[in-house]
C-alpha cells in the first residue's frame, strides 16, 4: 500500500471562489447529496474491494425495481417536518458498473430521484462508466435522461497493465468511448487513472498521461495503488507474483502528473483530483465538506440528521428487505457535536484548499481555535499548518505526517 503525500504545488493557485460555499453553510447543510449504489460488475478486477458482484446481471431488473423502492421510501424519510422535499444538488450514479443498466432502467432511476427529491435545476448528475461498456446510443440515452457529467474508469493507456488490473477494456476503447460522450453532448467528463501498479515504469505512466491529456478531460481522478485485503492482487503480492511500484517511484509518478497537469491548465484541488476551472466535482465535494447525503442500494452509505448509517450490502437480501417495505439500513451511529466538528475540520485539512475557517465557526457557533484548544499552537510551532486569508490547511510538511497532526489536534 502507497500513500502520496508529496506536495509540490503551490496552494495559491487553487481559486478559492470557485471551491468556497457559494452559498450559506446553514442552507448547504439542509441539502442532501444523493448516491447511488450499482452492484454489478462483468467481471472483478483484480485489485478491487468495492461492493460489487459479478456473474449476477441477470438481478438487474429486480434490483431497480428496488431500488426505486427505496428512493421513495427515502424521500418520504428525508422530508421537511412541513412535508417538503429534500433539496439535492448534486447526485452521483455509482458502482459496481451503472453503465450495464440499460437507458431506461438509468432514466427510470432518476424519474424516481426526481419525484422523491427536489432536485436542483443546475444540478451536477455524474454516472460512472466502464469504457468496455458504452456505445454511442446508449451515451445519447443517458444524457437524454439526465445525466450530465461522465466519470469513466480507464485506469491505464497500457494493453499489458490494464490485463494485469483484470479490466476488460482496451487503450483503444478508452478513446472511443471519449468520442462517443462528446458527440452525445457530454461537457463534464473525468477519468481515473491509476499509478504505482506492478511493472509500471516512468514510462508507462507518462504515455498514459499524455493520451488522457490528448483526450482533453475536463476532470482526472489519479490514484495509487492501495493493495487491499480479498483481492488477488493481495494474494499475488504475498506470494512474490507481483510486486507494486515502491514509495520513491509513486512519489515521483505523483509529482510528474501533478507538474504536467498544472501546467495543462488542471487544478488540483484535492490530493488525487485535478479539474479545469469550474469543473471540481461538487458532489465529492459535498464529501470534504461533511454536508450531509443520503446513499441508496446496496452498501450505500449515509449521513444524515445527525446520524451515519448504512445498506444491506448483498443484493438479494438488500431487495427482500426493500420488499417488505423496509429502509434497507444494517449499521447506524448517532454523530455527537464534537464528532461532527472533528470530522469536518480533518476533512477540510485533508484537502488542498484546506479548512475555510469562518464557514467553521458560523457552522458550530464556535471558532476552531477554541474547539482545539491549545493543541494548535502546538502543531502551528510545528510547522505543520499554514493560513492563508480564511483558510487553515496542512503545510507540505503537515502533508508528510497526515494522521499524525490530526491525532495531535483532536481535544482532549
Ligand atoms: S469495474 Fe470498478 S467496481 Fe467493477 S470490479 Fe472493476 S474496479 Fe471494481
Amino acid at each position: 500500500m502507497t500513500s502520496i503525500v508529496k506536495d509540490t504545488h503551490t496552494h495559491t493557485q487553487i481559486p478559492q471562489s470557485l471551491l468556497q460555499a457559494t452559498e450559506p453553510i446553514q442552507d448547504l447543510l439542509e441539502t442532501a447529496s444523493l448516491y447511488l449504489h450499482i452492484p454489478f460488475c462483468h467481471t472483478r478486477c483484480h485489485y478491487c474491494d468495492f461492493n460489487t458482484f459479478a456473474g449476477r446481471l441477470p438481478l438487474r431488473e429486480p434490483y431497480v425495481r428496488a431500488l426505486l423502492h427505496e428512493i421513495e421510501m427515502a424521500g418520504v424519510m428525508a422530508r421537511h417536518e412541513d412535508g417538503r422535499l429534500r433539496r439535492a444538488r448534486t447526485m452521483f450514479m455509482g458502482g459496481g458498473t451503472p453503465s450495464l443498466l440499460n437507458v431506461d432502467q438509468i432514466t427510470r432511476i432518476l424519474n424516481a430521484c426526481f419525484q422523491s427529491f427536489a432536485i436542483d435545476a443546475d444540478a451536477e448528475i455524474t454516472m460512472e462508466a466502464n469504457p468496455g461498456t458504452l456505445d454511442q446510443e446508449q451515451l445519447l440515452g443517458i444524457r437524454k435522461a439526465g445525466i450530465n457529467r461522465l466519470s469513466m474508469g480507464a485506469q491505464s493507456f497500457d494493453e499489458e497493465l490494464l490485463k494485469t488490473l483484470g479490466r476488460i477494456h482496451s487503450p483503444q476503447e478508452i478513446v472511443q468511448a471519449v468520442e462517443y460522450a462528446r458527440a452525445a453532448g457530454f461537457t463534464s467528463i473525468n477519468i481515473d487513472f491509476m499509478f504505482g501498479l506492478p511493472n509500471q515504469t516512468m514510462q508507462h505512466w507518462q504515455e498514459t498521461l499524455k493520451r488522457a491529456l490528448e483526450l482533453r478531460p475536463e476532470h482526472l481522478s489519479l490514484y495509487s495503488l492501495i493493495v487491499e485485503e480479498g483481492t488477488p492482487f493481495q494474494d499475488w503480492v504475498n506470494d512474490g507474483s507481483i510486486v507494486p511500484g515502491d514509495e520513491d517511484l509513486c512519489a515521483d509518478m505523483y509529482e510528474y502528473a501533478d507538474e504536467l497537469l498544472r501546467q495543462a491548465g488542471y487544478i488540483n484541488y484535492e490530493i488525487s483530483n485535478w479539474a479545469l476551472p469550474g469543473h471540481h466535482s461538487r458532489h465529492n465535494l459535498t464529501y470534504w465538506q461533511n454536508l450531509p447525503y443520503i446513499g441508496m442500494g446496496t452498501g450505500a452509505a449515509s449521513s444524515f440528521a445527525g446520524r451515519r448509517f448504512s445498506n444491506e450490502r448483498e443484493p438479494l437480501d438488500y431487495i427482500k428487505l426493500v420488499k417488505a417495505n423496509q429502509l434497507p439500513e444494517v449499521e447506524s451511529e448517532d454523530v455527537g457535536l464534537a464528532q461532527a466538528m472533528s470530522e469536518t475540520a480533518f476533512l477540510g485539512l485533508r484537502t488542498a484548499m484546506g479548512l475555510h475557517l469562518p464557514t467553521f465557526a458560523t457552522r458550530f457557533g464556535q471558532p476552531f481555535s477554541q474547539f482545539v484548544g491549545d493543541h494548535l499552537q502546538d502543531v502551528e510551532a510545528a510547522g505543520l499548518l499554514e493560513y492563508e486569508d480564511d483558510w487553515l490547511r496542512l503545510s507540505t510538511r503537515g502533508r508528510l505526517l497526515g494522521n499524525e497532526v490530526f491525532l495531535r489536534l483532536l481535544p482532549d
